[in-house]
């Protein structure tokens, strides 16, 4: 029996839940589109859908019967047989990816994971074996070991050396760094085209192209972790095209399930050659309802849903930029299509929880960003209706902290 009902949740998750996170102290019992309910109905305007999750909003109809009727039908077998979804998104993923073969998983950590674990991989199937990684300044990729030995902040890192080693960290402003740290040693390069934890920042192109040239020079492989932005985040369906990458490895998550856990590691050819049964694994990955969620939300992208977040994300910017030329406590507006950060001349916590106070829900990342992440589905009448309360919650803390 759950006492759901009969106990308050704070109070409950103060006890018995392992003090991790820095929840706002407030519980969502529902949703509908780009709204989350509180149990006596209280409407919040979500602008953060789960860190980047909620990718067809909350309560989508068509997500939820396809979900009830695999419930009904199977949700798990395992990955000791076959099933008919999981190499029908493999081959659905290829076909927007370019990347012929997947990996799945349960999150974006695991599947970084893998995107390292293959780059080793095929690096010792060539009998040279590389163990080296360059990855980026501000870069996130997850919290397991191999995942937070490729993520820069040493607030993620600090506690929990000695780490996966052979990782350097570059400035990815400095293209002649670059070209140095990438080397004969590095198996390979692992790059978010827009990092978001990292308090949103898109990878200069001088960094994309010496980055490419690197990996041509060195035979380095390259990973893209479009986790975060790719999935028609940006209103394309990925950004290392945009920024001229082709990837060898990639890995995926988020907006995929759209709420569902999964993640997937693509590979190339020549990659995935490599690789021999038992080598890797997940009991979970990619089973029924996870690939059932994951083929719905491609549906969706694919009918209509790619040119929806590319309008309203240019409708979303337009209104950002407009509220940076009013404010000048706004010192950078940066992103793509609905993927947006705003860095502030200052902490940026307290505008989270003046939002929240004007029931808009956004998130801070870097100390000094917002971070917006929509559903994909938002409609501009939304984004028409978040952006004063965001302009209000960014004047009220700027004159509150000038005073
Ligand atoms: N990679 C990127 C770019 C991310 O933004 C994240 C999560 O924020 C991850 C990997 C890790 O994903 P997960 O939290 O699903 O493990």
């Amino acid at each position: 029996m759950t006492t759901m009902n009969l106990v308050d949740p704070i109070a409950l998750d103060a006890q018995h839940v392992l003090q991790v996170y820095r929840r706002a102290p407030v519980v969502f019992e529902s949703g509908k589109g780009s709204a989350l309910f509180t149990k006596t109905g209280e409407r919040y305007l979500d602008l953060i859908s789960g860190v980047g999750v909620a990718s067809l909003g909350h309560g989508h109809p068509g997500l939820a019967r396809a979900l009830a009727e695999q419930s009904a039908t199977l949700i798990h077998t395992s990955n000791l047989f076959h099933h008919p979804l999981q190499s029908e998104l493999a081959s659905r993923l290829s076909a927007i990816t370019g990347l012929p073969r997947a990996f799945f998983c349960n999150s974006g950590a695991e599947a970084v994971e893998a995107c390292l674990k293959f780059s080793r991989r095929f690096w010792h199937a060539q009998g040279t074996p590389r163990a080296g990684f360059v990855a980026f300044d501000h870069s996130f990729h997850g919290r397991t070991m191999g995942a937070v030995s490729v993520t820069w902040d040493e607030h993620y890192r600090g506690p929990f050396g000695p780490l996966v080693p052979g990782v350097t960290f570059v400035d990815p402003r400095d293209t002649a760094a670059i070209a140095a740290a990438i080397t004969q040693e590095t198996a390979a390069v692992i790059v978010e085209p827009i990092q978001g934890e990292g308090g949103v920042r898109p990878i200069p192109q001088a960094a994309a192209d010496a980055i490419a040239a690197a990996c041509r020079r060195t035979g380095a492989l390259l990973i893209a972790d479009e986790v975060q932005c790719g999935l028609g985040r940006t209103g394309q369906l990925f950004h290392s095209p945009a920024l001229g990458l082709s990837p060898d490895l990639m890995a995926l998550g988020k907006a995929l399930g759209a709420g569902v856990p999964i993640g997937a590691a693509l590979f190339s050819d020549r990659v995935a050659a490599a690789a021999k049964p038992g080598d890797h694994g997940s009991t979970y990955g990619g089973n029924l309802l996870a690939c059932r969620a994951a083929l719905t939300f491609l549906d969706e992208l694919d009918g209509g849903l790619l040119n929806h977040v590319a309008r309203a994300g240019e409708h979303l910017e337009r209104g950002l930029r407009a509220i940076a030329s009013r404010q000048p406590a706004i010192r950078d507006v940066r992103g793509a299509g609905l993927m947006w950060g705003l860095e502030i001349d200052r902490p940026a916590a307290a505008i989270v929880d003046a939002a929240r106070e004007r029931r808009l829900l956004i998130n801070r990342t870097s100390d000094t960003v917002i971070r917006l992440l929509p559903p994909y589905v938002i409609t501009e009448r939304e984004i028409d209706e978040a952006l004063p309360l965001l302009e209000a919650a960014i004047g009220a803390v700027v004159e509150a902290s000038d005073k």
